[in-house]
């Protein structure tokens, strides 16, 4: 039984503004109090990011291109995305999450310089569930947001991520391939009363007919892989 009903969401975003907020924060970022399990997990994700980066980069310079980051946690995406010139839309459940993306993105960007004569935009920041995002951006990224989603509700959120992305959607996701080392990080990393039913990994065919049945494609895909991180990367485009 993958499904456990509508409470799913409450727990998540509970957890995401409390004891998973410190936690991911600490990943997330550069002090060195973090255990080996935790350092391990910040260098797989830190290589996601340079993945989607370098994904971003291919089609050219990211200067006024508009990117939703749709789960934004503390900001590692969206903040290289608007140096590099993007007008990023940020947006996560947790309103923790998304303060400390602003006062990181804020300290990292303007370093006591203005905006304007930086030549980008500081992400537009807001607390917002991904299901009830609006508008239409050229680019739409979700990154390690899916693990919280069983597939029976992935289909229905990739399906509406894909409806406000112009050209592109990037995913990562944990694989169900390596369902037997991931969990060795479920019991301390996820929300929920029984943690190993809260964390959902996610076969690649499974996304793959979630994106072909909205008519979109993947057109790249990549594999990160720590110790104790793991992640498919999927570029989709409209098929
Ligand atoms: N995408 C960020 C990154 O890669 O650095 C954060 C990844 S973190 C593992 C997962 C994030 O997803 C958390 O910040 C959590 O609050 C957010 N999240 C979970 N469910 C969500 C939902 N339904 N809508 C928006 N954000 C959600």
């Amino acid at each position: 039984a993958e499904e456990v009903g509508g409470g799913d969401k409450e727990v998540v975003k509970e957890y995401f503004n409390n004891d998973g907020f410190q936690r991911w924060r600490r990943i997330y970022g550069e002090t060195d109090n973090v255990n080996k399990v935790q350092l391990d997990i910040r260098i797989g994700h830190s290589k996601t990011v340079e993945n989607v980066m370098k994904m971003l980069r291919d089609e050219g310079s990211l200067k006024g291109v508009t990117v939703c980051d749709a789960g934004c946690g503390t900001g590692s995406l969206s903040i290289p995305l608007a140096r590099e010139g993007a007008l990023v839309s940020a947006s996560d459940i947790s309103a923790a999450m998304v303060a400390e993306a602003e006062k990181k993105a804020r300290e990292e960007l303007l370093e006591g310089k203005d905006e304007l004569s930086q030549g980008f935009v500081l992400p537009k920041f807001e607390v917002n569930d991904l299901e009830s995002l609006s508008g239409k951006y050229d680019t739409v990224v979700c990154l390690d947001v899916l693990i919280h989603y069983p597939q029976s509700k992935a289909d229905a959120m990739i399906a509406h991520l894909a409806s406000l992305a112009e050209n592109r959607l990037i995913l990562s996701f944990a694989p169900k391939t390596f369902y037997y080392s991931l969990l060795k990080r479920i019991g301390e990393l996820f929300p929920g009363p029984s943690k190993a039913t809260r964390a959902y990994l996610h076969a690649e065919a499974d996304v793959e007919r979630a994106l072909q049945k909205v008519g979109w494609r993947i057109r790249e895909r990549g594999l990160i892989t720590t110790q104790f991180y793991f992640a498919n990367l999927v570029e989709a485009v409209r098929a």
